[in-house]
C-alpha cells in the first residue's frame, strides 16, 4: 500500500491478486438501470478522504456508475441519467453550457479547485452530458466533416456514447485553441488530469495506442467519473477503462 500526493491509499496491493478476465464479448446482457433517491458519490472525495482496503473487485462494483457503453455495448432505449445539473458557468470553456449528474458534479468541485489552488491550472469543461438526440446531431456532424469512416473512430453512433451516462466530460485548454486534439495531452490541463483525475474517481476512457480495443482514437481530453476506489483499482489493472469494467461486470455477476 502506499499513499499518494493528497492522502488516498492506493490499492495495489490488495488489487494485485485480482485475476484477468477475457473480455466476454458479448451484448445480450443489458444493465438494469437503478433509480437512486439521490446522486451522491460512493466515496466523498475530500481532502482528508481514505479508501478503506476491499477484498475483491465485486466490492466496488456500482451498476449506477458502471454501466456499459461504447461500439459494443449500448445504452437501455431511452436511457436518461438521474439528476442532472447544470455545471457552473466558471467551469466551462467560455460561451459553452451542459450539465453532469449532480454527484458528479460533487466529485468534480474538489479536483478543479485542487487543480487550481495547488497548481494554477484553470481546467475547463468543453461539453459534458449529450442525449441520444444530442448524440445524432454530434456524429452526424463528425461524419459531414471528416467522412463516415473516420467519424465513427472519434464519435459514438447514439445510444453508444459515454456522454449520455451523464458521468464523463470532455476538457479542453487555450495551449492548443481549445480544439479536441491530441496536442491537448501536453497542454497545462491535459498534463495534470493524466497525474490526478483518477484521485478523484475519474478515469480516461480512450488511452494512446489503444483503439483497437476500445474502438476510438486517443483521447486526452475524455473523462469519465467511476468513482475513488474504482478509479484507484482501474489505474492499478493497467486496463483499458472498458476491459476494467467489463472486468467489474463479471466479478459481481452483473
Ligand atoms: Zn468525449
Amino acid at each position: 500500500m502506499r499513499l499518494n500526493r493528497r492522502g488516498f491509499l492506493v490499492l495495489s496491493a490488495q488489487l494485485a491478486a485480482v485475476p484477468l478476465l477475457v473480455r466476454c464479448g458479448t451484448n445480450e446482457d443489458p444493465l438494469p438501470v437503478v433509480e437512486t433517491p439521490t446522486d451522491t458519490p460512493t466515496s466523498a472525495p475530500t481532502e482528508t478522504a481514505t479508501v478503506e482496503p476491499t477484498s475483491s473487485l465485486a466490492d466496488l462494483y456500482d451498476p449506477d456508475l458502471h454501466q456499459l457503453a461504447s461500439k459494443e455495448y449500448a445504452l437501455p432505449d431511452g436511457y436518461v441519467p438521474p439528476n442532472l445539473q447544470p455545471i457552473p458557468g466558471n467551469w466551462l470553456m467560455g460561451g459553452q453550457s451542459g450539465s453532469l449528474r449532480a454527484g458528479v458534479l460533487e466529485a468534480l468541485e474538489p479536483m478543479m479547485n485542487d487543480a487550481w489552488e495547488d497548481d494554477g491550472v484553470d481546467l475547463r469543461i468543453r461539453s459534458a452530458y449529450r442525449s441520444y438526440d444530442e448524440q445524432i446531431t454530434t456524429f452526424q456532424y463528425w461524419v459531414d466533416t471528416v467522412g463516415e469512416e473516420q467519424a465513427r473512430r472519434e464519435s459514438a453512433v447514439p445510444g453508444h456514447s459515454e456522454h449520455q451516462l451523464g458521468t464523463t466530460m470532455d476538457f479542453a485548454d487555450p495551449y492548443n485553441g481549445w480544439e479536441l486534439l491530441e496536442s491537448f495531452a501536453d497542454s497545462p490541463s491535459g498534463i495534470w488530469l493524466a497525474e490526478h483525475a483518477w484521485e478523484y474517481g475519474f478515469a480516461l476512457s480512450y488511452p494512446e495506442g489503444m483503439e483497437a480495443t476500445t474502438g476510438y482514437i486517443y483521447e486526452p481530453w475524455h473523462h469519465r467519473y467511476i468513482g475513488i476506489e474504482a478509479a484507484a483499482a482501474w489505474r492499478d489493472s493497467g486496463l483499458t477503462l472498458i476491459e476494467f469494467l467489463e472486468q467489474l461486470h463479471e466479478e459481481a455477476g452483473a
